[in-house]
């Protein structure tokens, strides 16, 4: 396999494989690293049906493995590897994995990010069958169920608005006794009669394995200490997410919260030639759909990037 390449793509969520699907049609033969933890947050759905195309929705990782194949019948080399260090600091660009180099004329980035979990017994477990850390893509599961979510940021209440056309009730259930969100968000929250606020509260537990879905969760008030079983159906957890961006640190331009700056409306970085989809440049849309349409947007800016490029 020939080290240098004039693509390079690293991740392969919707966001990568559509910039895989692109630029292996462009004739660009990508070379494709999909991490080890390969397919992105779709892995850990179980129906999507949000996703145009599938008229009785498919499931997370059957629609990735169908994307991953269809990247691979146009050319795309796919490497199940992690990206451990790039060097963007001059051209061609540098990638190494498991401490081989790699180089290339353009990079496209689309390494998503994970949403943050709270790390309690059950909720792993339970993931997919009545966890979830997306209410766009499961809450019409929930139709006259009890739901909690926990959370108390824009994102949480977002979310539980969105969750009450399908939830009997709504349960914010947060850490103190005054939400982070925004105040016409809150406003929304508090005028909203399906939602009601558990507040100075923490899960400590979610229970349902035996019988393969959430049936309750176990809280805590943090003021007095009292704890007590609250029957669900379901936990939504909003807590945050964490882009995939540590290896770029100091390499490429970051928020403060670790996602990449792209340029206006197209998927330009900091660096001229290195391309950004996906969640890793995204923290408002973040579904699976909208990735994919920047994999393409990506795909594109390279191509047309490399139309002008004099390798040197
Ligand atoms: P966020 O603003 O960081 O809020 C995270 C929330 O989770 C906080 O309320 C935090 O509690 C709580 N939390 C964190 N760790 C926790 C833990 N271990 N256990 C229990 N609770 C925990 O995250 P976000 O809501 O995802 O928002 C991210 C960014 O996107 C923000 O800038 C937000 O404004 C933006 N956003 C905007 C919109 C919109 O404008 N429509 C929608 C969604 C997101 P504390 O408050 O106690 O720290």
């Amino acid at each position: 396999m020939s080290n240098h390449r004039e693509v390079i793509i690293i991740g392969s969520g919707p966001a990568g494989l559509t910039a895989a699907i692109y630029t292996a049609r462009a004739n660009l033969k990508p070379l494709q690293f999909e991490g080890y933890s390969n397919g992105g947050q779709l892995m850990l759905t179980t129906d999507v049906e949000n996703y145009p195309g599938f008229r009785d929705g498919i499931m997370g990782p059957d629609l990735m493995e169908e994307m991953k194949a269809q990247a691979v019948r146009f050319g795309t080399e796919i490497v199940s590897k992690d990206v451990e260090r790039v060097d963007f600091s001059e051209r061609p660009f540098k990638v190494w994995v498991e401490g081989e180099e790699f180089q290339a004329d353009t990079v496209i980035i689309a390494t998503g990010a994970t949403a943050r979990l709270l790390g309690i017994p059950g909720e792993s477990e339970l993931m997919g069958r009545g966890v979830s850390t997306c209410a766009t893509c499961d809450g019409a599961f929930f139709r006259d169920k009890l739901i909690g979510m926990v959370g108390g940021g824009d994102s949480a209440i977002e979310e539980a608005n969105f969750l009450t056309r399908f939830g009997k009730t709504v349960y914010v259930i947060h850490r103190r006794e005054e939400l982070r969100a925004s105040k016409i968000m809150q406003q929304r929250a508090f005028d909203n009669p399906k939602i009601e606020m558990v507040w100075n509260t923490i899960v400590e537990q979610v229970h349902g394995q035996d019988e393969g879905k959430v049936t309750s969760v176990q809280v805590k008030d943090t003021q007095t200490g009292e704890e007590r079983a609250m029957p669900l159906d379901a936990l939504f957890v909003a807590i945050g997410h964490t882009p995939t961006s540590e290896f770029l640190a100091g390499q490429i331009e970051l928020d403060e919260n670790g996602y990449i700056v792209t340029q206006g409306k197209g998927s330009a970085t900091s660096v001229e030639g290195v391309f950004a989809c996906g969640d890793c440049q995204d923290h408002v849309y973040r579904q699976a759909i909208t990735a994919a349409g920047s994999g393409c947007m990506a795909a594109i800016d390279a191509e047309r990037w490399l139309e002008g490029y004099q390798p040197g």
